[in-house]
């Protein structure tokens, strides 16, 4: 029942995490976040890499191990976010929807980064984590680094605003692997030929360079 009234996207918990296919991530520490001492503290976690890495499989997985442990969870994606702002602000219950918000123990904001935020949605995040700050966690999933911010909110005052406070009591796990994904695809052939056929103008089509290219992605979330 409380699965459901979270509104995860679907429901994967940490037993159908394949570790070994995220050799760098720390499996212990995740199984640590697992205990949700975390909420007992009011901290954060974030969890940032490239799509299809695991980000969202994650944040369900430390919510429902959450609502195990009796912790209210509501999970929202980013876009979620800015379509409600825009349908509460023609209805006037922004403020409601604040308060409403701020009442889980635990609040998953799934896909920082994905849609841009409007003026608005970008002031009304940032009460919202004002909010909760050190009062209710945040598990928070972006394909962003933090210095993209300012973009994503297009204010980069307020991006600032923000990561001083989700970061200030905060656990940040940077995920660096392959895409579940594409290798699930990769494995059914669909990206064969694309790997097979070395390109001379193109170097970062040949087999040995999609390494690189894999690093060159990751690269991006270096030094966050
Ligand atoms: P992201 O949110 O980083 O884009 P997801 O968490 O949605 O990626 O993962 C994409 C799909 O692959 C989901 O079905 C997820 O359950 C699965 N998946 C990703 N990583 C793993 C993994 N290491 N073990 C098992 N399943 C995984
Ligand atoms: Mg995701």
């Amino acid at each position: 029942m409380k699965t459901r009234l979270a509104r995860f996207p679907f429901v994967k918990t940490l037993d159908q995490f394949d570790f070994s296919f995220q050799p760098a991530l720390n499996e212990a520490q995740i199984r640590e976040l697992a205990t949700a001492r975390f909420v007992a503290h009011g901290e954060n976690i974030l969890l940032l890499g490239p799509p299809g890495v695991g980000k969202t499989h994650l944040a369900v997985s430390l919510g429902v191990a959450a609502i195990m442990g009796g912790i209210s969870v509501v999970f929202f994606t980013v876009a979620d976010l800015v379509d409600l702002v825009q349908q509460d602000v023609k209805e006037d219950r922004l403020e409601r929807r604040l308060h409403a918000l701020c009442k889980p123990k635990l609040l998953i904001l799934d896909e920082m980064g994905y849609v841009p935020l409007d003026q608005r949605s970008a002031q009304f995040l940032f009460r919202l984590i004002s909010r909760r700050y050190q009062k209710g966690s945040i598990i928070l999933t972006s394909n962003k680094s933090y210095g993209e911010w300012g973009d994503v909110v297009s204010d980069y005052v307020l991006a600032t605003a923000m990561l001083d406070r989700l970061l200030h009591y905060s656990t940040t796990i940077n995920i660096r692997g392959e895409s579940y994904r594409l290798r699930e695809k990769r494995k059914a052939g669909v990206f064969h030929d694309l790997g097979a056929k070395p390109v001379k103008s193109s170097p970062s089509s040949s087999p040995k360079t999609q390494g690189e290219g894999q690093s060159e992605i990751n690269s991006r979330y270096d030094g966050l």
